[in-house]
């Protein structure tokens, strides 16, 4: 038995995914050469893992990495409210601009949580770099901080995505690509 049947469409194929962090990577590395200190980028787990991997490869300039997590999905497909910072940063990033790495904004709610605690760190930039973005989606209001920038791999339709870190009830994060389930398997 193999998950591969679980899904029903591929959104965007492993080659897709793979040319669109190429080209984030290039943007992001030209956009942060300017500054003499190393950007951090923090990993929002689980669900960056792998995306975060693959765009640290893809960033020509000296960086630091760390992670923290914050909890507000429980194993189904809909969030239970205001999101908690479970596990925090290891790394000091008092004065540094950080790129927080996520798999994808939804309502902006774990991100509005994220920013404002990297901000509390007193971050002196904090700039987003999410694969995923379902603007429609949108509930919580966010703001970046200093000359913080938003990037973000593809929009999202209204609809649940599994795949390359995406997962449901921690299960389909290492399909290599991205799509939606069967109905049967997340109703
Ligand atoms: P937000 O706080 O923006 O509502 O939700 C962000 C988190 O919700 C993401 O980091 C992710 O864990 C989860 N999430 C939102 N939409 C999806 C989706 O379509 N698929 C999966 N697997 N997780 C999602």
């Amino acid at each position: 038995m193999t998950m591969y049947g679980d899904i029903e469409r591929v959104l965007w194929t492993a080659e897709e995914i793979v040319a669109r962090i190429s080209e984030l990577g290039g943007e992001i590395s030209n956009d942060f050469q300017r500054f003499p200190s190393p950007v951090v980028l923090v990993g929002v787990a689980t669900g960056a893992f792998i995306f975060l991997a693959d765009i640290v490869r893809n960033i020509t300039l000296p960086i630091a990495v760390d992670f923290i997590r914050a909890e507000s999905y429980g194993s189904g497909t809909k969030s239970n409210g205001a999101p908690i910072i479970s596990c925090d940063l290891k790394l000091d990033i008092s004065g540094k601009h950080v790129i927080l790495v996520e798999d994808i904004v939804d309502t902006g709610a774990t991100l509005s949580c994220l920013i404002s605690h990297l901000k509390s760190k007193g971050a002196c930039s904090v700039s987003v770099c999410t694969l995923l973005d379902k603007p429609a989606r949108r509930r919580v209001h966010f703001d970046l901080i200093g000359e913080g920038k938003f990037y973000r791999g593809f929009e999202c339709g209204d609809e649940f995505v599994v795949g390359y870190g995406l997962d449901l009830a921690e299960i389909y994060r290492n399909l290599p690509y991205i799509g939606v389930l069967k109905p049967e398997k997340h109703n």
